[in-house]
């Protein structure tokens, strides 16, 4: 791979990029820039797991906290087998910004083992779940570090790092991370919170660019959490779902994709979405770059690149997963005169409801559906809103705006506490 490629594919690289530019149109003070630029502490650890055959593997674990200046540290875990510390550092400077852009309490923090979750057993799945979990105890905790599901993490590895590290607290604590099961103090709306944040910030989108919601093509890549839920969801409100990918292939319908049905198709008979009925069968890739209004990229980073992104054919380009769009191709999204919701705007409704999880667990009370969804939607369609108005009162583009909105809070705060020694 040509060396300018690679770098551009540095998602450490490109979320700095977006720092370096939001810091310097803010005019931010040197001191504080070297501040928020490195994270306040990043952590190795190596995790021995006795596996089903009796061998012990070792796998390599990580967890970086960005920033605790106004509250603290939040972000995912993510088991992948090409998991790296540079790619942990730089979606936990992404938590810090998103929870900053939609205002709730948390700094930023992110972690990840390199492991293939897939081809783990249950069991195994388990054990490296549970020691990782004890491995960072030390520097977890509702009011240190709280850790939340990613790709290749669910409900259920929530409910193990809770009870591991209640097993350490010799008491339950519900409020050490987010994303548990209902019965485990989970908070109703959580599993669709992402994709519906997507969701409100389209219909936002839409309706300040005069586009009817009926009939509104949107292609989604990705089918897990965020890109199914979504779907689904925008499905539900009357959009035309035309375009759809997991990682194993796409599919195209300008018809309309049946929704409901390739979300029980993959979701609960656990089939291939490649091989659902109908519609023109495309690469993962390739479902990009078909004509639609809105376009969802809900997989993984790095999709758009600037080799590519003068093929993207939409009105919005609304981001569900953590930088889907490389540095690179932002100038040349923003010459064809997309609208950008960009990631840490687009996809802050899971953490939102993190964070109304996290205030549920610690009041011990907890609310209906409802009002969680109400909630959430106070919040992204404020924060919509005060990064559009951001972009065009200082004539920026929305990523630009939504990172400077995200920066000045954190410095307004980092200077009200000042510099402790
Ligand atoms: P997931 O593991 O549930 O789903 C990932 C999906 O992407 C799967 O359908 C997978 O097959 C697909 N995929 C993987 N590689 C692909 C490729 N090369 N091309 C096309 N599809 C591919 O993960 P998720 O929780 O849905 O997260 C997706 C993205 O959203 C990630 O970037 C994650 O960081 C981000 N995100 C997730 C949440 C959340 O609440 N889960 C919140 C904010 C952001």
């Amino acid at each position: 791979m040509a060396v300018a490629v690679r770098d551009e594919l540095n998602v450490y690289e490109s979320a700095e990029a977006r720092f370096e530019t939001a810091a310097a149109k803010l005019g931010l003070e040197q001191g504080i820039y070297s501040y928020m630029k490195y994270p306040e502490r990043e952590i190795t650890v190596y995790i021995p797991v006795s596996m089903d055959t009796g061998q012990i593997a070792v796998f390599t674990g990580y967890r970086v906290l960005h920033s605790t200046v106004r509250g603290p540290g939040k972000g995912g875990v993510r088991f992948a087998p090409n998991v790296s510390l540079d790619e942990v550092r730089a979606l936990a400077a992404w938590m810090t910004w998103k929870c900053a852009v939609v205002n709730i309490p948390f700094g930023g923090a992110k972690g990840g083992v390199i492991c293939d979750p897939v081809k783990l057993s249950k069991t195994e799945l388990e054990r490296v779940t549970r020691r990782y979990t004890a491995s960072l105890s030390d520097w977890l905790g509702p009011e240190r570090d709280i850790p939340a599901p990613d790709i290749g993490t669910n409900d259920q590895i929530m409910a193990w790092v809770m009870d591991t590290y209640s097993m350490h607290a010799r008491q339950a604590i519900t409020a050490v991370v987010t994303g548990k099961p209902l019965d485990l103090g989970g908070s109703q709306g959580r599993k669709q919170a992402t994709g519906r944040g997507l969701m409100i910030c389209c219909n936002k989108a839409t309706t300040k660019l005069g586009m009817r919601r009926e009939g509104c093509r949107v292609i989604v890549q990705g089918f897990g959490n965020v890109g199914s839920e979504a779907s689904l969801l925008m499905h539900e409100a009357g959009y035309t779902i035309v375009g759809a990918a997991d990682a194993h292939g796409g599919l195209y319908d300008e018809k309309g994709i049946d929704i409901p049905r390739l979300y029980d198709w993959v979701n609960n008979e656990r089939r291939p979405l490649s091989e659902f009925p109908g519609g023109e069968k495309l690469s993962a890739r390739e479902v990009l770059f078909r004509p639609c209004d809105i376009l969802v990229p809900a997989a993984i980073e790095n999709q758009i690149t600037s080799e590519n992104a003068h093929r993207v054919d939409c009105r919005i380009l609304c981001e569900g997963a953590n930088g889907p769009t490389t540095a690179h191709a932002d100038p040349i999204i923003e010459r064809k005169g997309i609208f950008v919701i960009p990631d840490i705007l687009g996809n802050a409704g899971g953490v939102t409801v993190s964070y109304l999880e996290w205030v549920q667990d610690r009041q011990g009370f907890f609310w209906r559906e409802r009002e969680v969804n109400e909630h959430l939607e106070d919040v992204m369609e404020h924060s919509f809103d005060e990064v559009v108005r951001y972009a065009e009162t200082h004539r920026v583009n929305n990523r630009i705006a939504a990172y400077i909105v995200a920066i000045d809070r954190v410095a307004r705060a980092l200077k009200l506490r000042g510099f402790y020694a």
